[in-house]
């Protein structure tokens, strides 16, 4: 069952970087299979830690505490992309087996590179230029046009460090915005709706995925999914062709996510990667008979794959800063799957849990 002796037994530790609610979500998941999940976090009291076995509450460079958790958790996954290349190196260097790649990591840490990477695998995405000063930003403009999107490359997500241009005459304030940091124009692409496939990888090359997701973004942050997409099946085999040829690449091992623009003539355009579980993933825990995070846990403690058929029509929605107020009510109502993170404080825009409804039978 384990892949030739670098796989994890029940009771070993599995070791996760990051103490959010996708960690806590995937170390429900694999204690659930009989591991223990050791959380490596920079905060204190994080969602992941009070699930977790045991947690190093240390920064993502002190190589000291790296090499402590990587002693005793030789596989080691992470719940973020953007893990320091240096924090991978020490956890290698400390004998860990580091999955996925952090190869793959580090593309989709920058979204320059990451969409210079899609398109070298034939996976479209909008126009896109590198923006380092206002006088680089007015240059793509010409190219590109306009309405366009200004985002830092790095350490962006959920719609932070973006602006929108509608003319030439928003460059300074959408470049100001940016505070200095490299940046990265994107063309708008004016699509019919979002959609995103989760798939994953095992050590052993098997391939499974998820059906097409449809997502519902409000202020940049995803709202709502659900299944099944509104997409034809030849838009499900494109999605399904990216994300093996990603998969592929980086001899990936884990889920991995591709969300993309769904065009009105049916073009699916990349928007990003993940080289994780995604939020849009979420509906998988009551909605098909592997969730995505079992599944991830499954191939990087080299085990086989689940079935990942989805069971019924599903409907998840994010609470968001205070909708979670709402729990009790949510809690009361029998069609509801109340999933809370356990986040200590409430902030506007902060993901603080989720509902899922199930609707039978599947269409
Ligand atoms: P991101 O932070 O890149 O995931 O963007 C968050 C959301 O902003 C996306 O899910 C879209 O709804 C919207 N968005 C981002 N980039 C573009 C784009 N180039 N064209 C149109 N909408 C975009």
């Amino acid at each position: 069952m384990t892949g030739q002796g670098t796989g994890l037994k029940p009771g070993e530790a599995l070791g996760i970087l990051g103490g959010g609610q996708l960690g806590r979500m995937l170390a429900i998941a694999a204690a659930q299979i009989g591991l223990d999940v050791h959380v490596y976090t920079d905060e204190a009291d994080s969602p992941a830690s009070r699930v977790a076995a045991k947690t190093i509450v240390g920064a993502y460079d002190d190589e000291a505490k790296l090499a402590a958790f990587a002693r005793e958790a030789r596989i080691v996954t992470s719940e973020f992309e953007n893990v320091p290349a240096a924090t991978a190196d020490a956890l290698v260097a400390a004998g860990a087996i580091v999955r996925p790649d952090p190869r793959a990591l580090a593309v989709a840490q920058d979204r320059f590179d990451e969409k210079t990477f899609l398109n070298s695998m034939d996976v479209p995405t909008v126009p896109f230029a590198a923006v380092n000063s206002l006088a680089e930003l007015e240059a793509a403009l010409s190219r590109i046009g306009t309405p366009a999107i200004l985002k830092t490359r790095r350490l962006g997500y959920d719609g932070l460090g973006q602006a929108r241009l509608q003319s030439g005459a928003d460059a300074a304030a959408a470049w100001e915005k940016m505070s200095g940091a490299p940046a990265i124009l994107e063309g708008f692409a004016s699509f019919e709706r979002e959609v995103s496939i989760i798939a994953a990888r095992g050590a052993d090359g098997s391939f499974a995925r998820y059906d097409l997701c449809e997502n519902d973004h409000a202020g940049g942050i995803l709202s709502s999914t659900r299944l099944p997409a509104r997409a034809s099946p030849a838009v499900s085999a494109a999605a399904e062709k990216a994300v093996r040829r990603v998969m592929e690449h980086f001899d990936y091992v884990g889920v991995l996510t591709i969300e993309f623009f769904l065009m009105a003539d049916g073009a699916l355009i990349a928007n990003e990667m993940a080289p994780r579980v995604h939020n849009s993933g979420h509906w998988t825990i009551e909605g098909a008979l592997t969730s995505q995070f079992e599944q991830h846990v499954r191939a990087v403690v080299g085990w086989r794959l689940g079935p990942a058929a989805r069971i019924a029509d599903c409907e998840m929605t994010n609470l968001i800063g205070e909708d979670a107020s709402r729990w009790a009510e949510i809690a009361s109502d029998p069609s509801a799957h109340l999933h809370l993170y356990g986040k200590r404080s409430t902030r506007a825009g902060r993901k603080m849990g989720h509902v899922t409804r199930l609707k039978f039978p599947p269409t």
